[in-house]
């Protein structure tokens, strides 16, 4: 997978979310019935694989936030 390819979570017809990373089980997320899997996790279907990897992003940022705020 190209480094384009990684950043395009949100599009469901994006590399990562081919249907075959689809794991066969069910997404994790309550009243939740699609399937899951997506190469940036097993756990959630597309949509909450997106919503899973924005909530990653935002963390990542306060974090690279924090290193460039002592770094100074
Ligand atoms: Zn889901």
């Amino acid at each position: 997978m190209t480094h384009d390819e990684t950043r395009d979570y949100t599009d469901p017809t994006s590399e990562g979310n081919h249907p075959r990373y689809r794991t066969g089980r069910e997404c994790i997320m309550p009243a939740c019935k699609k399937e899951a899997g997506t190469a940036w996790s097993k756990y959630f279907c597309v949509k909450h694989s997106a919503n899973f990897m924005r909530q990653v992003e935002a963390v990542r940022r306060r974090v690279q936030e924090q290193i460039e705020g002592v770094a100074k």
